[in-house]
This record gives structure tokens, sequence and C-alpha cells, in this order.
């Protein structure tokens, strides 16, 4: 089953007569079709269908992305990934560690750290923002550090950091008050990340604007009360 608009870019889809060989923009698999959009993007049935953290880690592994809301944003706007749900655990850690091994030029780690991710994020279940007290999208920089960082319950400084980086985004995350949203968290996440990198490791990822295009699908959207409604 093919969009009626091309989902990495818009732009309409062409059909011609002849199946040809195409490379999937999502999983880089090729294939033969006869769909593209009009600026030659391709996605394949299986990435059009996948489900919330089986598509985030297809894109991630196949992207040379290194602007964390860039991704973000192409990855929320697939259907598998609902306006809210425990998926966005994943995406944050998924996202922030992909963009930032091909920042630094360590693409190769990017697949066994996602790995890690999926298990430990598969543990930050839904609601955990209003019933735990601790936002899963949050919780995700915390994944995101202590897979760089390799740190466990026994590291010294690492331990002070990756605690740090999740306090540091709940706190903003609090600041900003409910209800929930989790691409608002999602987008307050992905800057906290951005100023700890540069605080204290003195990496600077780049980062476009941040401007949040799924309002409409959110029933208790804040709208102009919060920062990233356009
Ligand atoms: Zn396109
Ligand atoms: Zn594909």
């Amino acid at each position: 089953m093919l969009h009626e608009s091309c989902f990495i870019c818009g732009a309409e889809l062409a059909y011609s007569s002849e199946s040809k060989p195409m490379k999937c923009a999502i999983c880089g698999k090729e294939l033969e079709s006869n769909a593209e959009c009009i600026n030659s993007h391709f996605v394949c049935d299986v990435c059009h269908q996948a489900q919330g953290v089986e598509f985030i880690e297809n894109v991630c592994l196949n992207s040379a992305e290194k602007d964390p809301y860039m991704l973000a944003n192409l990855i929320m706007k697939h259907k598998s990934i609902k306006p809210h749900g425990p998926e966005h655990h994943f995406l944050v850690p998924a996202v922030l560690l992909t963009t930032y091994y091909n920042f630094i030029g360590e693409s190769e780690k990017i697949k066994p750290s996602l790995a890690k991710a999926k298990k430990r994020s598969a543990n930050v279940l839904g609601g955990f923002c209003g019933f735990y007290g601790t936002c899963g999208a949050g919780m995700g920089n915390g994944i995101f550090l202590s897979i760089v960082l390799n740190s466990s319950p026994l590291s010294g400084e690492e331990y002070s950091l990756v605690n740090m980086i999740t306090g540091k985004t709940l706190l903003r995350i609090a600041e900003a008050g409910g209800p929930r949203c989790c691409k608002r968290n999602t987008f307050i996440a992905i800057e906290c990340a951005i100023e700890f990198l540069i605080e204290k490791f003195n990496i600077e990822l780049p980062l476009s604007q941040i401007a949040c295009n799924f309002s409409f699908a959110n029933k208790e959207c804040k709208y102009s009360e919060c920062r990233y409604f356009v």
C-alpha cells in the first residue's frame, strides 16, 4: 500500500507502467517498484507497514542525518508513531545515538547502540510521566548518554553525568507543565541533550529551529502556550 504523497518530502507520487529497481529511502533495500515521488523517493512496503519501534530502528540504521530534530520529525510523521505513546521512549535515545555517531564519524557504533537502547527503553512503560513522575522521553536522554559513556551502576564520573542529564531534562519538562505531550517532551529532551553535549563535551550537534507539526493530532494541545506551537 502506498501513501498518496511522498513520506520523505510530501511531494506527489508518480506511477510508471513499467517497474524498475528502486532503493528504499528508509531501509536502503533495492526492490522493483513502479511508484516514486517526483523527487525520486521510494519507500518500500515493509517500511510503510512497520510498527513503531521497528520503524524507528529501520530509519536510524540507514540515516546519515546529524540534526536530531530533522530525524525525529521525519520519524514522527509515520503512521505507526502515535500522537502519544511509549515508542517515544525509544525514539529519543535512537535519534540522539544516530545523529551523535554520524556527527563524530563513528557510524559503525549506531547498530549495537540502538540494540541496547531498544532493550533499555522497553522497560519504560507508557504513562511513566504522570504515574511515576519520570517522563520516558526525558529518561531517553539518560539511556542515550549511558550508552555513549558505557556507564553502569558502578561508574564514577559517568554515573554522575547520566543522572545529571536526565535530571536537567525532567526539570525542563516539569517547568513546561502538563497535560502530557510526547512531542513537546521529545523536543525538550533533544534541546537538553544538545545543551548538555556542548557544556560537558564541547560537541555541538546541528539543530534546526524546532516547530511542532503535530498539534492537529493532540486533543490536549496547549497551542500558543507551548513554545513549539506554530
Ligand atoms: Zn519525495
Ligand atoms: Zn524500506
